[in-house]
């Protein structure tokens, strides 16, 4: 471990037989960097629950520290309660448990299951095996009616038994550190890690960032539009303002950083190494 620090990296649950492979290669080259664990998300409709299971079942051999991302989505309690106990078996130690997100496809009928209710479903059926992480919107989740209400929810996560918490993606470091200041006001005191995203084009990030409630400033995004065709500069542009960010939440206090790594490993070095970690 490069320091007491909390570094993580997310990937995307694979899901053919290549990227599977390919994702070996860059599990190994980020696992030289000894984070305190990598997580595999979840695709609480079924798309890859299976690619999950199998790719935090392949990389916990290789001695890193593997968190599985879950959600209900859909499936009975029994499931759930299964799968659970067949990582619990497998060595697996850490979870990070989200509501999830609507399968696109599905429609608006089934319920979605609070991601405090499955903390409290995991606890009751695993004790105080899984060190539990959940997420946290420093940008106030899409859904969410209120900034008040917001945090009451994160903190029935918290109560819950959520260990630490990693947030979604932002830009904007005041609004972490502003959210941070809500969290210690309501009395939830465990650590809260940004999630990183490291910027590598356009229209994606543009997209992405629309779907999931992240905002980009105003003047990032005039920058990427005009490197749009020029990968180089925008991936340097891109690098060096999440480098930037990085340094003022480390040096603000933030307790680490969660990279969400794309399935890729230079992105996350270049910012890595700008940092000097
Ligand atoms: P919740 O905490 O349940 O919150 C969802 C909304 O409901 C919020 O608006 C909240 O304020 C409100 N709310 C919370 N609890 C209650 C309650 N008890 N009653 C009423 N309202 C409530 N998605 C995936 O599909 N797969 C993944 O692997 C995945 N990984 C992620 C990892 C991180 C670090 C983050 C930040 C997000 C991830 N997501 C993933 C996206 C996430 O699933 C979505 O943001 C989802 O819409 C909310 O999940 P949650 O766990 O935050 O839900």
């Amino acid at each position: 471990m490069s320091e007491s620090r909390l570094f993580s990296f997310e990937f995307s649950a694979p899901k053919t037989e290549e990227a599977a492979e390919k994702l070996k290669t860059v599990h190994g080259k980020l696992a030289e960097l000894s984070p305190h664990f990598f997580s595999v998300t979840y695709g609480a409709g079924g798309s890859t629950k299976d690619g999950t299971k199998q790719t935090v079942l392949d990389l916990t051999t290789t001695g890193s520290v593997v968190a599985p991302h879950l959600s209900f989505g859909g499936d009975k309690p029994e499931l759930i309660e299964a799968l659970l106990k067949e990582y619990q078996a497998a060595g697996v130690t850490r979870l990070v448990a989200l509501r999830g997100d609507r399968p696109s496809g599905i429609g608006g009928t089934m319920r979605m299951t609070h991601a405090n209710e499955l903390v409290t479903f995991i606890r009751e059926h695993t004790g105080d095996h899984f060190h539990i992480d959940v997420a946290a919107y420093p940008e106030i989740h899409p859904e969410s009616t209120s900034v008040e209400s917001e945090i009451q929810y994160f903190k029935m996560k918290v109560d819950a038994g959520a260990d630490s918490a990693i947030t979604q993606y932002f830009y904007n470091a005041d609004a972490y550190f502003r959210f941070l200041d809500l969290c210690e006001q309501a009395g939830i005191d465990i650590p809260i890690v940004p999630g990183i995203m490291p910027i590598t084009n356009y229209k994606g990030i543009v997209r992405f960032s629309d779907l999931c409630g992240a905002e980009i400033p105003r003047w990032i995004e005039k920058h990427l539009q005009s490197y749009e065709d020029d990968p180089e500069t925008l991936k340097a542009f891109g690098a060096e303002v999440v480098t930037r960010l990085c340094e003022r939440l480390l040096e603000g206090g933030a307790p680490g950083l969660h990279f969400y790594t794309l399935n890729q490993s230079v992105p996350t070095l270049k910012i890595w190494n700008n940092l000097g970690l």
